[in-house]
C-alpha cells in the first residue's frame, strides 16, 4: 500500500512520537486504514534516541521516567492508556527505582518514591504543622485531576489554598514545573493535579531505554494492519471547505485522508494549513549526559531523580541571558531496578530558551555548550562529590536548537505551546490536536492524549 494510494486513507496520523503512536494503535483497532507519516527516520519525537559513536552508546535523549507506575484508578492513567491500546503493562519491562528520588532547596530535602508515604512522612518531619494541609492536597489533587475546568488559574495560589509555609509550597511546585509546566510563569490548578498525581502519588519507573518503549508500541500498530512513513515531512495540509483533504510531503507525494490527527503542536499545525493557531511556547532544555564504566551508585548517587533548586524564592521563568541553573533537574538512568545493569547514563538538565542560542558561528555555538554544561557539572558536584573525580566514558550536551532541529518545534520547546485545545477540536472539522498541545504533556500524558482524542472525535465520530 503506497502513500499515493487511490482511496483515501481512514486516519492520518501526523507524527509518530508517543501521542502518534498511541492514536494510531487506538485508530487501527476501528479502521483499516490508518498511517502514521513522520518526519524522521526514527520514532518517538521529544523522547526519541540515538547512537554516539558505536551501537554500544544508546542515548535516549528524554527518558528521566515514566510516570503513572502504581494506577490509583482503572480510568486513568497507565490502566487507561494500556486497556485503549490492548496491551499490558509487563510487555512494556518498566522497573521501579531502586533509590527514592529527592527535591531540594536551600533548607529543605523531600524524598518521594512510588509508595506516596515516603512523600508524606517527608512533609510530616520537616513540616510537621503542614500535614494536614498536605494530605487535603493530595486528595483534592485526585479530584482535580479528572474535572473539566480548573480550580484556579495559579497553581501557586492552589498550593497555598492548602499550604502556609512558602518553603513547603515552592518544593512541591518544583519537580512538577520541572516536570511538565508548558509556559512561563506558572499553570493552572488541573495540569497542575495531572502532573502532582502521575509523578508524585503514582510515582514512576523507567524501561531499560525509550527505544524498547516505542519499539513495543511500533509493533502493536502494524500488527493491526497500520502503516507508517517515515523521513515523510508533511509540507502542507489541503483545506477545502472547512475539512482538510490532503497532506502533501516535502517530497511532493500527496496523502488524502478522511480524519487527521496531528502531534506536531497547535501552531506547527496551524502554519500547515496556512492559518495562525495557538501560541508558541518558550520553554526548552539544554542537557548534559554522561555515559560512565560503572554504576552511577558507585559515584554516590543514590537518588533515581533529583529536583534542585538554589533558591526557595526562585520564579519559572527563564532569564535567556545567563544559565539558568537556579532549577536543574537530574536523572540517573541505571538507579532502577533492572535486571541486568543499564545504562549508567547520568543526566543534568536546566531550562533554556532557543533565543539564547545562535548557530551562525559554529565554534562560538560549541564553546557555549561547553560553558553551560561545566557551570552546571560545578554546582552538581556540590550534591555528588565523588563524581568529581570521575571521567565518562562519552559525553553529549544538547540545546533548544538540537530539540528544534530533531522535532520541529520553533523554538525547541519541550512541553508544547502556551496555549492547549483540551477537547483536541481545531477549527477545521476533520483535522485534531493530540499530545503536549491537546494538554498531555509528559511520555504517559501524550499516550494518554492519543487515546483520548482518538476515542471522543475519530471513534465516537464514527459510530455515530
Ligand atoms: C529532554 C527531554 C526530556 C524529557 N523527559 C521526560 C521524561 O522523563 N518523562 C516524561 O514523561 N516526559 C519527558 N519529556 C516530555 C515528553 O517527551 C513529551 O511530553 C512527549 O514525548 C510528547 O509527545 P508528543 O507525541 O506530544 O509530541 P512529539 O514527541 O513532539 O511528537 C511529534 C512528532 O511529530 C513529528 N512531526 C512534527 N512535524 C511534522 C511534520 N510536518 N510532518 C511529519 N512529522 C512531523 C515530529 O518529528 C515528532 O516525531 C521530555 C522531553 C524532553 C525534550
Amino acid at each position: 500500500m503506497s502513500a499515493e494510494s487511490p482511496q483515501p486513507w481512514d486516519v492520518v496520523i501526523i507524527g509518530g512520537g508517543l501521542s502518534g503512536l498511541a492514536a494510531g494503535i487506538r485508530c487501527a483497532q476501528f479502521f483499516k486504514r490508518v498511517v502514521i507519516v513522520e518526519a524522521h527516520s526514527k520514532l518517538g519525537g521529544l523522547n526519541s534516541y540515538y547512537h554516539k559513536l558505536d551501537r554500544r552508546h544508546l542515548f535516549s535523549n528524554g527518558l528521566h521516567t515514566v510516570t503513572n507506575f502504581r494506577p490509583t484508578s482503572r480510568r486513568w492513567g497507565r490502566d487507561l492508556v494500556m486497556r485503549n491500546l490492548g496491551m499490558s503493562w509487563d510487555e512494556f519491562e518498566i522497573r521501579p527505582p531502586r533509590y527514592p528520588s529527592r527535591i531540594s532547596l536551600p533548607g529543605v530535602t523531600l524524598a518521594f518514591d512510588n509508595d506516596p508515604r515516603v512523600l508524606e512522612e517527608s512533609v510530616a518531619a520537616r513540616f510537621p504543622s503542614e500535614i494536614d494541609g498536605f494530605r487535603r492536597l493530595c486528595a483534592v489533587v485526585e479530584k482535580e485531576s479528572v474535572v473539566l475546568q480548573a480550580s484556579h488559574a495559579d497553581c501557586f495560589e492552589f498550593l497555598r489554598s492548602f499550604i502556609a509555609s512558602p518553603e513547603l509550597v515552592a518544593a512541591l511546585a518544583l519537580p512538577i514545573l520541572c516536570y511538565g509546566a508548558h509556559q512561563e510563569g506558572t499553570i493552572d490548578s488541573r495540569l497542575f493535579s495531572i502532573l502532582f498525581r502521575s509523578l508524585l502519588i503514582e510515582g514512576c519507573g523507567s524501561p531499560v531505554d525509550i527505544k524498547s518503549m516505542l519499539d513495543r508500541l511500533q509493533t502493536r500498530f502494524r500488527s493491526l494492519g497500520g502503516e507508517l512513513l517515515t523521513r515523510s515531512p508533511i509540507a502542507s495540509l489541503t483545506v477545502d471547505g472547512g475539512r482538510v483533504r490532503a497532506a502533501t510531503l516535502a517530497d511532493g507525494r500527496v496523502i488524502e485522508g478522511v480524519r487527521f490527527l496531528s502531534s506536531a503542536g497547535l501552531s506547527e499545525t496551524g502554519k500547515l494549513c496556512g492559518s495562525q493557531w495557538g501560541k508558541p511556547g518558550t520553554i526548552s532544555v539544554f542537557q548534559w549526559i554522561g555515559a560512565y564504566d560503572r554504576p552511577l551508585e558507585q559515584f554516590g548517587i543514590r537518588d533515581t531523580l533529583h529536583f534542585a533548586a538554589s533558591r526557595v524564592d526562585y520564579t519559572w521563568r527563564i532569564p535567556g541571558d545567563r544559565v539558568f541553573s537556579d532549577l536543574i533537574t537530574y536523572s540517573a538512568n541505571d538507579n532502577y531496578a533492572f535486571p541486568q545493569p543499564g545504562h549508567a547514563h547520568f543526566k543534568i538538565s536546566c531550562f533554556s530558551h532557543a533565543s539564547e542560542w545562535s548557530l551562525a558561528d559554529r565554534d562560538a555555538y560549541a564553546a557555549q555548550k561547553r560553558r553551560y554544561a561545566d557551570e552546571l557539572l560545578r554546582i552538581t558536584y556540590g550534591y555528588y562529590p565523588e563524581l568529581s573525580q570521575a571521567r565518562p566514558l562519552v559525553e553529549d550536551l544538547f540545546s533548544p536548537l538540537t530539540v528544534e532541529r530533531y522535532t520541529h518545534h520553533p523554538g525547541g520547546t519541550i512541553y508544547g505551546g502556551a496555549e492547549k485545545t483540551w477537547d483536541g477540536r481545531t477549527a477545521l472539522q476533520n483535522l485534531f490536536i493530540i499530545g503536549n498541545d491537546q494538554g498531555g504533556v509528559g511520555i504517559m500524558g501524550a499516550m494518554t492524549s492519543g487515546v483520548l482524542v482518538s476515542n471522543l472525535q475519530v471513534i465516537l465520530s464514527k459510530a455515530g
